[in-house]
């Protein structure tokens, strides 16, 4: 049953780019890649960073971190 607390939720939710499903923005990430010749913030979950998704141009680190 939809509650209120659901609906707070729902505002920490974000689309990973990778797989495009909607996920906690506590188990995403945003990695800085370039599109269109402007840096820009991909957000990624994390099990899709943990498997090597990284946005175009990124140039960082990334430490893989637990789920
Ligand atoms: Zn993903």
């Amino acid at each position: 049953m939809p509650s209120e607390k659901a609906k707070e939720n729902k505002a920490l939710t974000a689309t990973c780019v990778a797989c495009s499903k909607a996920v906690s923005t506590e188990t995403a990430v945003s990695l800085t890649g370039v599109e269109d010749g402007h840096r820009k913030a991909f957000v990624v979950c994390i099990p899709c960073a943990n498997k090597g998704w990284r946005p175009p141009g990124f140039r960082g680190v990334y430490t893989v971190r637990p789920v």
